[in-house]
């Protein structure tokens, strides 16, 4: 999934449940929760496959993906006067599952890391073909049976949905 949902959705739990430990812990699980809808990706393969050469566009895509998530949690915050500390920690948890996997690139025998791709590959049910293995991470995967639109307006859907929520 592209970061932005999982980051509005972060801050969303941080607006309504504003205790560190609960919001962190759910924040950290709703990234598995909402990457089981059908979603879109981008690729990152260029990273995966250590084509440091042609890094810049995979580079570019998630400065941009960050860039644009970080100002709708700024929006949250502004709109709902939540601690910014705790709205920031919370959307980072929410795409910490994700940094987990790039980091097995880096670190692959780490058994946590490697708990968590396999937990994070697993709830990918409406998702066709999810690399099964970590092997298979490498390479380059993904039919799609479920067309595009759906998959873009499922993240549009979780964006309008958090925003609902906290006004
Ligand atoms: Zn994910």
């Amino acid at each position: 999934m592209i970061l932005i949902p999982h980051l509005v959705i972060g801050a969303v739990i941080a607006v309504k449940i504003p205790y560190w430990p609960l919001a962190i812990v759910l924040a950290f699980l709703s990234h598995y929760f909402l990457d089981f809808f059908p979603h879109i990706e981008y690729s990152i393969d260029n990273i995966r496959q250590r084509r440091w050469r042609k890094i810049k566009p995979d580079i570019f895509k998630l400065t941009l993906d960050l860039i644009i998530g970080l100002i709708l949690i700024f929006s949250i915050q502004q709109l709902t006067n939540i601690n910014p500390l705790l709205i920031l920690a919370t959307a980072f948890f929410a795409i910490l599952p994700d940094i987990l996997i790039i980091l097995l690139l880096i670190f692959p025998k780490n058994v946590i890391l490697q708990k968590n791709f396999y937990i994070h590959q697993k709830v990918h049910l409406l998702n066709n073909n999810p690399p099964s293995s970590f092997a298979k991470l490498r390479t380059t995967e993904g039919q799609r049976k479920i067309s595009n639109g759906w998959r873009v307006l499922t993240q549009i859907a979780f964006v309008i949905l958090g925003f609902a929520f906290i006004l």
